[in-house]
């Protein structure tokens, strides 16, 4: 400031000396007159100079200039860099949350308050069918055609969700989109959608599972609580009291069986996958199979040639009574479903990639192809009233699946109507500590024929 009217001073000064040496007092004002246009001119070509500098300049260009103006042009300048630098940031930050957004497993779709896309996601974009670029300040209510969600929109109750069928759904790879709206800003919406295809499922998995397991249970029990009210009401005889007693016996084991049965599958549902440290003899799960077998082959009075091949010395890592459990089931099958004269065949065979292969053939009535993709769910039967009558519960399969995969093997199902069935496990060379030399050949064929139907299930 002071630089400042310094200068004005000086300016009229000299103006004031140089008129009176030429015109004594006229000469002064006039000279006074003359010094002040001549300061506010060069104070005008400053001002417009950084206001020139101010409007054209480019990034990084600066002006020397002192006093006043200097001031003002380093003060605009400093304004202008740390909003260049406001914006950058911001800029940033949008394009972080954007990506953030992007990265979201739930596709968001912002709408204007015409209901225009403002953006989508990549994931909104797939499961609606929308083109983030091109679809861009299109009607949402154009684009989605689902009849469900042109009334969800018109009705604008976003205190709900709507499910609707995803772009890429097929028949037979349905895939289901929840989608909800929220209002935000002034009359702007949100639109949240998030696949609900794997909830969906498993909801009915349940409600299916739940509904199969009480029928399962009520059959037996309304068959116990009838002879129950029968000997309660009847005077019966002796021997036809043992009779129903025996019944009764039946059907309560039938329905321990189950509730054995389905904690085996959950304790295998819910605990973590078997520590690879424990070691158990091959020979000793061999055994105990052929035992339980044999046992079942009586009580069932079937005469069957139950072959076992003899057990190789070696040893296989896992839960041991998860591996029985699952052995057992498949060789209690073979025996359950083939009929009286058959054979069955149960080998434990090396591979020469060091993996191992357990496998049971059977001559029994084989399996239709349809069914054999669908033998491990639970409660999958191809023939009910023979599993029934075999004391089946219909989660066999699914154990030995689950013990399968908790183990890192791989059950296989080879079969085809009358000619007998083929089940392996094959187990991976980690879980294997064979002493045999292990054979080129690949496992042998089931043992009649040769099965047409297979699936690997591990
Ligand atoms: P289940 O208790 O009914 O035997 P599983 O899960 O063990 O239940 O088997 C599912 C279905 O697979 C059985 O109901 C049966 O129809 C079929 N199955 C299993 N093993 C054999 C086999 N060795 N031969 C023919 N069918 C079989």
């Amino acid at each position: 400031m002071l630089f400042r009217f310094s200068l004005f001073v000086l300016t009229q000064l000299a103006g004031v000396l140089l008129g009176w040496w030429l015109a004594q007092a006229p000469g002064a004002f006039a000279g006074l007159a003359a010094g002040s246009l001549l300061w506010f001119g060069i104070d005008l070509w400053r001002g417009l100079k950084v206001a020139r500098w101010l409007r054209t300049a480019e990034p990084g260009q600066e002006l020397a200039m002192r006093g006043l103006w200097g001031e003002v042009a380093d003060r605009a300048r400093r304004a202008l860099r740390a909003r260049e630098q406001e914006a950058t940031e911001n800029g940033r930050r949008l394009q972080d949350f954007l990506a953030a957004i992007q990265a979201s497993p739930n596709g968001v779709v912002l709408l204007d308050a015409q209901g225009r896309i403002e953006w989508c996601n990549q994931t909104a974009a797939a499961q609606l069918g929308i083109d983030a670029q091109r679809d861009m300040l299109q009607l949402i209510g154009n684009l989605v055609r689902d009849p469900g969600f042109a009334a969800y929109y018109a009705g604008k109750d976003d205190r709900r969700d709507i499910v609707v069928t995803g772009r890429d759904s097929t028949p037979s790879r349905p895939v289901r989109i929840s989608v909800q709206l929220h209002p935000y800003g002034d009359g702007r919406q949100l639109l949240l959608t998030r696949d609900v295809t794997a909830v969906e499922q498993a909801e009915a998995m349940r409600r299916d599972f739940v509904a199969n397991v009480s029928h399962e249970i009520r059959t037996p029990l309304t068959v116990l609580t009838g002879f129950v009210e029968t000997m309660q009401n009847l005077q019966l005889p002796r021997d036809e009291q043992a009779r129903y007693l025996e019944l009764m016996a039946q059907q309560s084991h039938r329905m321990q069986t189950l509730v054995s049965d389905l904690l085996t599958l959950s304790r295998l549902e819910g605990s973590p996958p078997p520590a690879a440290g424990e070691w158990t003899p091959i020979a000793a799960l061999l055994a105990h199979s052929e035992q339980e077998a044999r046992a079942l082959g009586a009580v069932l009075g079937k005469e069957q040639e139950l072959r076992f091949a003899p057990a190789p010395e070696g040893e296989l890592a896992g839960s041991q009574s998860e591996l029985l459990s699952a052995l057992s089931n498949l060789v209690g099958n073979a025996v359950r479903y083939t009929p009286a004269g058959g054979a069955i065949d149960v080998a434990w065979q090396p591979l020469p990639d060091g993996r191992a292969v357990f496998t049971v053939r059977d001559t029994g009535p084989g399996i239709a192809p349809e069914h054999i993709p669908r033998l491990t769910e639970r409660f999958y039967r191809v023939d009910r009233s023979r599993s029934r009558e075999t004391g089946g519960t219909g989660l066999g399969l699914a154990i030995v699946k689950h013990v399968a995969q908790r183990h890192g093997a791989e059950l296989k199902i080879e079969s085809k109507p009358g000619a007998g069935s083929r089940f392996s496990i094959v187990f991976p060379a980690a879980r294997v500590r064979s002493a045999v030399k292990p054979v080129a050949a690949p496992a042998a064929r089931p043992a009649t024929g040769s099965p047409a139907g297979s699936v690997r299930a591990g």
